[in-house]
């Protein structure tokens, strides 16, 4: 049992005030509660934020080589907790090891490793002729994540603030609470200076509405859902702070008829599918050309079933449950949804797979002859299910790549590389990858429309946590 009941404020852990609440943190693949989490109160919000605005006048002037060597200090650190912190997103949302080794743990060095680079040579200040523009950190920066990637967020957040030059309140979510308080030790460790740094636990409404409206805060970075991003935005609009959004998608891979068909289809389903669908950009509507369509739907099946599920420390294991009760339930809410709608099921169902009588584990679930109007091609259902939706032609396919509230993400497959590219120019995504191409962590990172603002990662990444300042002479 953890008890996770101390908060990191101005370089001490203290204790929540009164009025804080408790909540048990669940191992989803077990169900079994393995520690009690403090949440905190607006209260405990603003002793963060104090200290975050005590640290400013400072830190906001520190030079490019001392942000450099934290950075690298807490990367020293964080690499040497590697495994520790895996296990903590193994146990507290069920990714599988294989996942939480590979990817989950280290996605957040590579994250900071981007930043620094990106730090080295930026430009914090430019001339215009005998004018010039200076670049300088907004303040002290309110930090709210999301539990599915939580290390990928909190250092894609963190390591942009302080590159920048931004004293920071870190709110992790509260379903991802063990790999936070590692976090803010390693960044104890590295000896960020007092405030500059601040870590607290608490719910949205409370801790994350505080910080979003607070007078002190001077700009709100928020992954999460689309509906939390909107209240982050209202809470936010009297102070005329800055509001940085990254949410919600409903991302569409495109197959074009010149690509490797099987190849695509085999390559969007792993991607749905992997971390159980709980990834914000997963191509979760796979657009078919119609003449292709039965081909794709056979290997989608096959793809789909041959997936293992279960216990997430078993090495074998490609899907582990999904993080947390409330948002199983919305997944098998949303395949029978599905069911209701007339959509074909084609690979798994309501309930949970064969085998598992506990845990919040849902079936890999695809399903056929979707129309792009139906719920489940609209809202995103943040698990294991892919939509395949006929076309008739590239025309047609754009517009349904298009047509979704949402435009975090897109994916092209094609045979054809001139096509790739002019097709990826006319899709209404924050990023396009062609081909199964590798995530590069340098690139900016955010979406266009309901899916936020904003970008995240490297020089982008920095550029948000900046005010622009202009000097003539
Ligand atoms: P969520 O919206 O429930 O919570 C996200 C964070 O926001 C949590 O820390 C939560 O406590 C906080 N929060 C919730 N309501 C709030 C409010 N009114 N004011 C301030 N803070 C509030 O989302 P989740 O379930 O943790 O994560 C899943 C969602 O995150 C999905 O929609 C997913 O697509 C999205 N996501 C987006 C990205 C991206 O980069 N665009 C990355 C990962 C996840």
């Amino acid at each position: 049992m953890r008890d996770l009941d101390a908060f990191y404020i101005n370089r001490e852990w203290v204790a929540p005030s009164a009025g804080a609440t408790e909540m048990d943190v669940v191992n989803p693949a077990t169900e079994e509660v393995i520690g009690k989490l403090s949440l905190g109160t607006a209260g405990d919000a603003d002793r963060a934020v104090a200290a975050a605005r005590a640290a400013f006048p400072s830190w906001s002037q520190s030079s490019r080589e001392e942000r450099i060597a934290l950075l690298e200090r807490v990367m020293a650190l964080y690499k040497a907790r590697l495994g520790e912190i895996g296990e903590a997103v193994r146990v507290e949302m069920g990714a599988p090891v294989s996942l939480c080794d590979a990817v989950q743990a280290p996605i957040g060095l590579a994250y900071m490793q981007a930043t620094v680079e990106a730090l080295r040579d930026f430009e914090f200040e430019t001339s215009h002729g005998r004018n010039y523009v200076r670049r300088e950190p907004i303040g002290v920066a309110a930090l709210v994540t999301a539990w599915n990637w939580p290390l990928a967020l909190i250092a894609a957040k963190v390591g942009a603030a302080i590159a920048a030059g931004c004293t920071m309140v870190l709110k992790p979510s509260e379903i991802s609470p063990l790999d936070a308080r590692i976090f803010a030790e390693i960044m104890h460790e590295a000896g960020t200076p007092a405030g500059v740094f601040n870590m607290l636990y608490g719910e949205g409404r409370t801790v994350g509405a505080r910080l979003s409206s607070h007078p002190d805060v001077d700009m709100v970075s928020i992954t999460g859902s689309t509906r939390a991003g909107v209240e982050v935005a209202i809470s936010a609009a009297p102070t005329v702070k800055r509001v940085h959004l990254e949410l919600g998608g409903k991302s569409p891979l495109l197959i074009l008829d010149d690509a490797d068909i099987a190849a695509a289809v085999q390559g969007g389903v792993a991607s749905v599918m992997m971390n159980s669908g709980q990834t914000c950009i997963a191509p979760t509507r796979m657009l078919v050309p119609r003449n292709h369509y039965n081909e794709a739907v056979t290997v989608a099946a096959a793809t789909a079933n041959a997936l293992k599920v279960g216990d997430p420390a078993d090495t074998a294991t490609k899907l582990g449950p999904i993080s947390n009760r409330a948002q199983y339930e919305k997944v098998q809410r949303m395949i029978c949804i599905g069911v209701e709608e007339g959509a074909r099921l084609i690979a798994g169902g309501p309930g949970r797979p064969e085998g598992l009588d506990k845990g919040f584990f849902a079936r890999p679930t695809v399903f056929a002859d979707v129309s792009n109007d139906m719920t489940i091609a609209r809202e995103e259902v943040f698990g294991p299910v892919l939509v395949m939706i006929p076309y008739d032609n590239e025309e047609d396919g754009i517009a349904i790549a298009n047509d979704t509230p949402y435009g975090l993400a897109a994916y092209v497959a094609s045979g054809d590389a001139t096509r790739a590219r002019r097709v990826a120019a006319r899709l209404r995504a924050g990023s396009v990858r062609i081909n199964g191409a590798q995530v590069d962590f340098s690139l900016p990172f955010g979406g266009y429309k309901a899916s936020g603002n904003g970008r995240e990662n490297g020089g982008h990444g920095i550029l948000e946590y900046l005010e622009v300042k202009s000097v003539s002479l």
